[in-house]
C-alpha cells in the first residue's frame, strides 16, 4: 500500500493533514559512540555488530544508507483523558523496515534522532538518562516474557541536551543519547484516531486493512474489521494482566502510547513497584489524579480501547457488534487477570470461589505494602508450619518495609491460613506448583533505584552496574543475580522516574 506521505523533508513543526507520515532525515550529532548492543536481538534480526565508524554512525543518525527512507509518523491521541490533536513522532525517526532471517519484518527507529514536523516546541532529542531507561527496560520486559518493543542499540551523541528535569525552571545540560528501537510496527491507537478526527475515511480504511493484512494475517473471512478489534482488545487485556503480574507501572498510558499490536511501547516515567501500592504512579505530572497508577491500568486500557473503537466506528455500517466487542473487555481482562493470579499463587485453576482469595491477597498486600517481588518469592517456599501470627510475620520480614502492628500481623496470618487451606485442595503436585510460581514470579526486576544508580555510574564513566544489569535482566526468573534480591534501600523512596 502506498500511503500518502509528505515528501518535502521539511522538519518545521506543523500540522500535516492528508498524510500518514513525513519523510525526514535524522539530524547528525557531534560524535556517535556505541554504549550498548543487544546481541541476541541482533542475531534474531540478522544484523552484525557495527564495527566501523560509518556503521556506528547509522545508530546515531549520522549516516543514512541509500536504501533507507527515514520518516516520522503522524498520529494523535488522548492525553490524560483529553483530546490532544496531532502529536506524531516528535523525536522518533523510523529508518526503514528490515527483513529478518525469520522472514518477519521489523521497523528500525531512532529515538532522539532530531526534530521532525511533529516536534512542536521540543528539540527532538533524548538524554542519556531516559535512553538508558528505555534501552534496559524494554529488554527487561522482553526477557520477562512480556510483549514489548525492543532496543537494539544505545549510543551517546557527544552533545548536551537541556532538560528541566524537576520542572522548576532550572534546566540542566545532560548528555544526549539515541536508542534504536525495534518492533514489527510502532502503530498506536493514535494513528487511527488522527485519521478519524480528520475525517480521512479512505486513509483510515486503508490503514486498518493494511494493519490486518500485515500484522493480523490469520484474520480472514467476513467481519475482518470486527475480528481485528476483538483481537486488539484481547491482546491489550493480556498485556495489562502481564504488567500487573510483574508490578510494572507504565506511567503514561495516553492513547498515543498504546500499541495496536498489544506491545509495551514508549518507555517514559515507568517503574516497577517496590512496595505493593496500587495507587503508586511514577509520573509526577499525574499527581494528584493518579490516572495511570498501578492499579488503574486495567481500567485505563478499557478507556483507551474506547477511543480506538470510536476512531474506527465510521468504518462500520452498524456499530452494535463493535460496542459489544469493546464491552467484552471487562470480562476478558478479568479472565486473564485471574489466570495470571492463579499462576502467581501456584493454583491448579482459579475456581469462582478462588476470586475471594485473590481479592484477599490484593487487599492484604495493599495494606501491608511488602516488597511485591520479594513477597511472592517468599510465597513460593512458604513453610507449611507457620502456626502463629508471629511466625508468619517473621517469615515475610525480608519483604516488609515497615514493622507490622497487631492488626496487620493478624491480616497476614489469616491470608496465609486461607492460602494454605486452598493449597491442600490443589490438584497439582508440589513440584508443579513450585514450577508454576517460579515461572510467574520474577526474582529480579529492574528497580527504579538500580536504573538511577546505573545512570549515575555511566554519567561519571563507570559502567559496572549498567553491564551487570544487562546480564541480570536476561534471567529474571533465576536466582543467579541475588545480589539484587533485596528491598529498595531507604535512601531511594519509591519516587518518580523521568521521561524526558
Ligand atoms: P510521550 O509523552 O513521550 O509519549 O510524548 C508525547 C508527544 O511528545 C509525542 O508526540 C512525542 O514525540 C513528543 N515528544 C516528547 N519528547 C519530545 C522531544 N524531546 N522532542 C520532540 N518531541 C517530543
Ligand atoms: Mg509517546
Ligand atoms: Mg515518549
Amino acid at each position: 500500500t502506498n500511503f500518502p506521505g509528505d515528501a518535502t523533508r521539511n522538519n518545521q513543526p506543523r500540522q500535516t493533514p492528508g498524510v500518514l507520515y513525513s519523510l525526514v532525515n535524522p539530524t547528525p550529532v557531534n560524535k556517535v559512540s556505541l554504549l550498548a548492543w543487544s546481541e541476541e536481538l541482533a542475531k534474531k534480526l540478522g544484523i552484525q555488530k557495527p564495527e566501523t565508524q560509518q556503521e556506528i554512525d547509522v545508530l546515531g543518525g549520522n549516516f543514512v544508507a541509500e536504501t533507507m527512507q527515514p520518516y516520522a509518523a503522524c498520529y494523535a491521541g488522548h492525553q490524560f483523558g483529553n483530546w490532544a490533536g496531532q502529536l506524531g513522532d516528535g523525536r522518533a525517526i523510523t529508518l526503514g523496515e528490515w527483513q529478518a532471517p525469520n522472514h518477519k519484518t521489523y521497523e528500525l527507529q531512532l529515538k532522539g534522532g532530531g526534530p521532525t514536523p511533529y516536534s512542536r516546541r521540543a528539540d527532538g532529542r533524548a538524554v542519556l538518562r531516559s535512553s538508558v531507561r528505555e534501552y534496559l527496560m524494554s529488554e527487561a520486559m522482553h526477557y520477562l516474557g512480556i510483549p514489548t518493543t525492543r532496543a537494539l542499540s544505545l549510543v551517546s551523541t557527544g552533545e548536551g541536551v537541556w532538560r528541566d528535569m524537576f520542572y522548576n525552571g532550572n534546566p540542566q545540560e545532560e548528555p544526549g543519547a539515541i536508542v534504536m528501537r525495534v518492533a514489527p510496527s510502532f502503530l498506536r491507537f493514535g494513528n487511527f484516531e488522527m485519521l478519524a478526527a480528520r475525517k480521512e475515511q479512505e486513509n483510515l480504511q486503508n490503514l486498518v486493512n493494511w494493519t490486518i493484512e500485515k500484522f493480523y494475517p490469520h484474520i480472514e473471512g467476513e467481519n475482518k474489521l470486527l475480528q481485528w478489534f476483538q483481537e486488539v482488545v484481547e491482546r491489550t487485556a493480556f498485556l495489562m494482566a502481564e504488567w500487573l503480574r510483574v508490578g510494572f507501572v507504565h506511567g503514561v498510558m495516553n492513547t498515543d502510547n498504546m500499541s495496536v499490536l498489544g506491545l509495551t511501547i514508549d518507555y517514559g516515567p515507568f517503574s516497577f513497584l517496590d512496595d505493593y501500592d496500587p495507587h503508586f504512579t511514577p509520573n509526577t505530572t499525574d499527581l494528584p489524579g493518579r490516572r495511570y497508577a498501578f492499579g488503574q491500568q486495567g481500567a485505563i486500557a478499557y478507556w483507551n480501547l474506547g477511543c480506538l473503537a470510536s476512531a474506527i466506528a465510521p468504518l462500520f455500517t452498524d456499530t452494535e457488534e463493535l460496542v459489544k466487542a469493546l464491552e467484552n473487555y471487562g470480562e476478558i481482562f478479568l479472565e486473564k487477570y485471574y489466570t495470571m493470579m492463579g499462576n502467581k499463587l501456584g493454583l491448579d485453576e482459579v475456581k469462582p470461589e478462588d476470586t475471594n482469595l485473590v481479592a484477599q491477597f490484593e487487599e492484604t498486600l495493599a495494606e501491608l505494602k511488602p516488597d511485591m517481588t520479594i513477597f511472592y518469592q517468599l510465597l513460593i517456599n512458604l513453610p507449611s508450619d507457620l502456626e502463629t501470627e508471629q511466625a508468619a510475620s517473621n517469615y515475610f520480614k525480608e519483604s516488609l518495609y515497615d514493622e507490622l502492628n497487631q492488626t496487620e500481623m493478624k491480616k497476614l496470618f489469616t491470608l496465609i491460613q486461607n492460602y494454605q487451606l486452598r493449597l491442600e485442595k490443589n490438584g497439582i503436585s508440589q513440584a508443579e506448583k513450585t514450577q508454576k510460581m517460579q515461572q510467574a514470579n520474577p526474582r529480579f526486576v529492574l528497580r527504579n533505584y538500580l536504573l538511577h544508580q546505573a545512570i549515575e555510574g555511566l554519567e561519571r564513566g563507570d559502567d559496572t552496574l549498567f553491564v551487570k544489569l544487562q546480564a541480570a535482566l536476561k534471567e529474571p526468573y533465576s536466582g543467579k543475580f541475588d545480589e539484587f534480591f533485596v528491598k529498595r534501600p531507604d535512601w531511594a523512596s519509591q519516587k518518580a522516574g523521568c521521561s524526558m
